[in-house]
């Protein structure tokens, strides 16, 4: 029961390959519990030992509970999709920030993912717009500037009323790159003043994982591009 985990097992990429095959120690166990488990095993941060333990404990769940989670997975697929202006996620067409006509069209913070949104949120001060990349630039992993929302960011400040645009992109390489990249496309839009957020967040960190007060701080701090 200690086998390692599959190398080939999807990360960040996305892969077309199947799931793990079921290993000679689940023989024994049902075709379901082994897809299952390996279904498990495919999501971010969970090996087979994990997986295992959730298949199991789904197994031993009572029915509704465990259709409850199947339900959930499915209404999210279903129904949630990206904000046709800023990417965020929502149910509707255009998400609850950029429709709240209290928030500031002004001001437009970029960010890699809607969780990196969701911690800005989170820090409670800020009272601008949004706009999500979906990603950002891992020339290793493949992921180009054309995988990112940027046309549509360009589009949104082509039609005028935007003063400040806030790169809010992480302090690793890849949200470095991307934040070079757009300072350089953004040049096209001089009246719009490009900061970025400041380094209270520990350089090669995420920004979903850092406190709220220190998501505050480096909002508040940003600076100017250079
Ligand atoms: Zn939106």
């Amino acid at each position: 029961m200690s086998e390692p985990k599959d190398p080939s097992r999807p990360g960040a990429r996305p892969s077309a390959s199947p799931a793990p095959a079921a290993t000679a120690s689940a023989a024994g166990t049902s075709q379901c519990i082994q897809d299952l488990v390996a279904e498990f095993e495919r999501l971010p941060g969970i090996g087979r030992r994990t997986a295992e333990r959730l298949a199991y404990h789904v197994l031993r769940a009572p029915a509704e509970e465990a259709l409850r989670l199947a339900r959930a997975i499915s209404e999210v697929k279903k129904n949630v999709r990206h904000c046709k202006i800023c990417f965020n996620i929502t149910e509707g067409e255009i998400c609850a920030i950029c429709e709240d006509p209290g928030r500031d069209p002004a001001t437009i913070c970029v960010v890699e993912q809607p969780k990196d949104l969701w911690a800005i949120e989170g820090s409670g001060s800020y009272r601008g717009r949004y706009h999500v990349l979906l990603g950002a630039f891992a020339p290793l992993e493949g992921v180009t500037p054309s995988d990112l929302t940027i046309d549509a960011l360009l589009s949104r400040l082509k039609e005028g009323g935007v003063t400040e645009v806030i790169l809010a992109m992480n302090p690793n390489f890849e949200g470095d790159g991307t934040a070079l990249f757009l300072k350089e496309k953004l040049k096209a839009f001089p009246a719009v003043r490009i900061t970025r957020i400041a380094r209270g967040i520990p350089s090669g960190s995420h920004i979903e994982h850092a406190a709220r007060n220190i998501v505050s701080d480096a909002l508040e701090g940003r600076r100017e591009m250079q």
